[in-house]
This record gives C-alpha cells, sequence and structure tokens, in this order.
C-alpha cells in the first residue's frame, strides 16, 4: 500500500510501497534531483525505509531502476 504522503501531490513523483523497502540507500543515491531521503521511522521489515521529499521529481525513473526490491518503487508521470 501505499502511504498518505504518495496518495497525493504532482505528477511525476515516485510512490514508494515501504514496507517492500530494504532501506539499502541505493535510490537516495541515484536520484539526480536529490529528492528522495531515508525515513527516520522504521517498517516492518525494521529498517528505515526510503521517502519523497515531495517536489522536484523529473520522472526520470533512475531510482526505479536501481532499486533491488521489485515493488518498492513506482514512478507515476503524466499519461
Ligand atoms: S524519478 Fe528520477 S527524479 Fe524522480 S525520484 Fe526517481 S530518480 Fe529522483
Ligand atoms: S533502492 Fe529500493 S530497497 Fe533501497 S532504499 Fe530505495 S526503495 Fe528501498
Amino acid at each position: 500500500m501505499s502511504t498518505d504522503a504518495n496518495a497525493s501531490g504532482k505528477l511525476p513523483r515516485p510512490v514508494f510501497d515501504e514496507d517492500h523497502c530494504k532501506g539499502c540507500g541505493r535510490c537516495v543515491a541515484a536520484c539526480p534531483k536529490k529528492v528522495l531521503r531515508m525515513k527516520t521511522t522504521l517498517n516492518k521489515r525494521g529498517v528505515n525505509p526510503a521517502e519523497y521529499v515531495g517536489e522536484g521529481c523529473i520522472g526520470c525513473a533512475i531510482c526505479f531502476y536501481n532499486c533491488p526490491e521489485p515493488y518498492a518503487i513506482e514512478v507515476h508521470t503524466a499519461k
């Protein structure tokens, strides 16, 4: 499930399913716009998951392609 913070906002944007995140930080390091960060709270895996800061995404999907977890990130873009 997406978090409330992911449920609204301008496109493009990354949408995280945080309980699939293993907290590796690869998406945060890879994002060219530096608009991702690690949360200070823990997910069900007991790790700090990644989140979107809420603005600045350009929809490049580099975060998606760098994530080792198939269901942790989607990038939503305008049709
Ligand atoms: S789609 Fe690109 S700009 Fe947007 S969060 Fe992912 S890596 Fe960053
Ligand atoms: S790359 Fe994937 S698993 Fe790693 S912190 Fe980002 S969302 Fe989580």
